[in-house]
C-alpha cells in the first residue's frame, strides 16, 4: 500500500484517538506517530523513541488495535518501530542547524535571527546527574517525562512553554533539567539557561535599585535558545519582576525560543499572578507531577543504592516504599540517613535499621516545626548562642551554623530564600542561595555534615 493510503488511513485513526483520550494524552504519545507500513496482516507504527514504544506496547496498544479494526483493518500484529536511525540523523542535522554557533554558514534554517554569543555558557547552570537516564518512570510522571523528552528533540517548536507543576521534592527540577543536558548533549553549541526565578528576581531587583543599565540582564535572558525557570511560584506579588518576564517571554516566544516553567501550583492558582503573564502559562502544556506509587518508589529506592554501591534486600526497599509517602526528596534523605547509619556501624543496612530510624522520623513528622525552633535548634546544637547566628561575625564557626540553619528553612520549611535571609537577620537573600547551596552540596559529599544536620533534625522534631 503506499504512502499516501497509510497516511490518510492514519490520520483518521488518529482522528478518532483524539477524540477519545485527554489532549495531553494525545499530545504526548500520539501527536508525533505515523503508519509507516501496511500489509496483509501487519501493521507498522513509528514512534519517536524506546520509551514512547514501550508506552505504546504496554498501554496504548489496545486502542490503536481496536480504532484500526473500526476502520477496517484487521491486523493481527502492530509492530511499534523507532524511526530509523537515517530520520535521526537529519533530525540532529536539523538542531544542529538551528543552534548554530554564530556566524558559522549554515544552509537551513537561516531565517533564524543571529545572536551575540553570551560572555559565559550558560549551560554551566546545568547539574550533570539530572539525566532522563537516571530518572524512573512510573504512571504519575509519565506524561511529563514524555513532554521533557520532546521538548529535548524539539526545542521552541512544540508545547511552548512546557510548564510543569506539583509539590516540592517530586522531581521537577530534575526534569527540566535533564531537558538542559539533553539539548546540550545533541547540540554543543545551544545556549540552554537555567535558573531559579528567585535569581531572576533579584537580579532585575538589582538592576532597578542601582539603576544600573538594564541592557545586560536583558541580553543575557533573552540570547537563548532554551530558558528554564524554576519555582515560578515565588514571583508572585512581585509585580515589576512580572512586568519584566513577560517581555522576556515574548521575546523568546516569538523567536520561538523554548521556555520551561516549573511551579509547585498551575498557574492559575499562583497568587497575584498577572492576568497576562497568567494566560501565556497557558498558551503551551501544563502538567502536573504527582506522587510515584509504591512500585515506582521501590525502583527509585533501589536504584540510588545501587548509585550509592549498596544493594538493598527486598523488605528493606518495601519498607521504606511503604513507608514514606511523602515525596521523592525525603525519600532519598531517609535513604542517605539509613546508608550512613549503616556505614557508621560497619553493617549492610537492614530493615530492622530502617524501622528504627522511620520510627523516629514518623513519631515525629505530625510536630510543626517553627523557623524560631530551626534557629534555637542549630544554635544549641553547635554551642552558639542565638544572638551569634543571627548577628554579622564571619568565624568559620560560626558562619557554617548559620549556613546549617539556612539549609534546614529551606529543607524543612521550604521558605524562599528572602525569608530564610530574613529569619537570620540578613538583607541580601544571594547569602540565603549560597548557604543553601552549599549545605546541599555538603550533605551530599561529606558524612560528618550530614550526621550533624540529621542530628539537629531529629532534636527538631523528637
Ligand atoms: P522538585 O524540583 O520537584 O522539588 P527535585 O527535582 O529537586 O524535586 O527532586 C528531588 C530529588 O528527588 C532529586 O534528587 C531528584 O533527583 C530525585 N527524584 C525525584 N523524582 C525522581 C525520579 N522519578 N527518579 C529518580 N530520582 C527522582
Ligand atoms: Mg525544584
Amino acid at each position: 500500500m503506499n504512502q499516501t493510503v497509510n497516511q490518510t488511513l492514519w490520520q483518521t485513526v488518529l482522528g478518532e484517538i483524539e477524540l477519545t483520550v485527554p489532549p495531553s494524552t494525545y499530545a504526548a504519545w500520539f501527536a508525533n506517530t505515523k503508519l509507516i507500513d501496511q500489509s496483509e496482516d501487519s501493521v507498522t507504527i513509528a514512534v519517536q523513541n524506546t520509551f514512547v514504544r514501550t508506552q505504546f506496547e504496554k498501554k496504548y496498544d489496545p486502542i490503536v488495535r481496536e480504532v484500526l479494526k473500526k476502520n477496517n483493518v484487521n491486523a493481527s500484529r502492530v509492530v511499534y518501530v523507532i524511526e530509523g536511525a537515517k530520520t535521526r540523523t537529519s533530525e540532529t542535522e536539523r538542531h544542529a542547524s538551528a543552534f548554530r554557533a554564530p556566524g558559522r554558514p549554515t544552509s537551513v534554517g537561516a531565517s533564524l535571527p543571529s545572536v551575540k554569543p553570551p560572555t559565559a555558557p550558560p549551560s554551566s547552570t546545568l547539574n550533570p546527574k539530572y539525566t532522563f537516564d537516571s530518572f524512573i518512570v512510573g504512571s504519575s510522571n509519565d506524561l511529563a517525562f514524555a513532554a521533557c523528552q520532546n521538548v529535548a528533540v524539539n526545542p521552541g517548536q512544540k508545547y511552548n512553554p512546557l510548564f510543569l507543576y506539583g509539590g516540592v521534592g517530586l522531581g521537577k527540577t530534575h526534569l527540566i533539567q535533564a531537558v538542559g543536558n539533553e539539548v546540550v548533549k545533541n547540540n554543543p553549541n545551544a545556549r540552554v539557561l537555567y535558573v531559579s526565578i528567585e535569581t531572576f528576581v533579584r537580579e532585575f531587583l538589582d538592576i532597578v535599585r542601582l539603576k544600573k543599565k538594564g541592557n545586560d540582564f536583558s541580553d543575557h535572558y533573552r540570547n537563548v535558545d532554551v530558558l528554564i525557570v524554576d519555582d515560578m511560584q515565588f514571583i508572585a506579588g512581585k509585580t515589576a519582576t512580572q512586568e519584566e518576564f513577560f517581555h522576556t517571554f515574548n521575546h523568546l516566544h516569538q523567536a520561538n525560543k523554548q521556555i520551561i516553567i516549573t511551579s509547585d501550583k498551575p498557574p492559575k492558582s499562583i497568587p497575584t499572578l498577572s492576568e497576562r503573564l497568567r494566560s501565556r502559562f497557558e498558551w503551551g502544556m501544563a502538567i502536573d507531577i504527582q506522587m510515584p506509587d509504591f512500585e515506582t518508589r521501590s525502583a527509585i529506592i533501589e536504584t540510588k543504592a545501587a548509585q550509592s554501591g549498596v544493594t538493598l534486600d527486598h523488605d528493606t526497599v518495601e519498607f521504606l516504599a511503604n513507608n514514606v509517602k511523602t515525596n521523592i526528596r525525603e525519600l532519598e534523605g531517609v535513604l542517605n540517613h539509613l546508608l550512613a547509619h549503616a556505614e557508621m556501624r560497619g553493617v549492610a543496612p537492614n530493615m530492622e535499621m530502617a524501622e528504627g530510624l522511620l520510627g523516629n522520623v514518623r513519631a515525629t513528622r505530625p510536630h510543626h516545626v517553627t523557623p524560631k525552633q530551626i534557629v534555637e535548634k542549630t544554635a544549641k546544637h553547635y554551642g552558639l548562642g542565638i544572638v551569634d547566628l543571627l548577628g554579622a561575625k564571619r568565624d568559620k564557626h560560626i558562619v557554617v551554623p548559620r549556613q546549617v540553619a539556612m539549609y534546614l528553612l529551606r529543607s524543612e520549611l521550604h521558605l524562599s530564600f528572602p525569608k530564610i535571609a530574613q529569619e537570620l537577620g540578613k538583607k541580601d537573600h544571594t547569602t540565603a542561595i549560597h548557604s543553601v547551596e552549599k549545605i546541599e552540596t555538603a550533605m551530599k559529599l561529606d558524612f560528618v555534615t550530614r550526621e550533624q544536620v540529621n542530628s539537629i533534625r531529629e532534636k527538631l522534631y523528637g
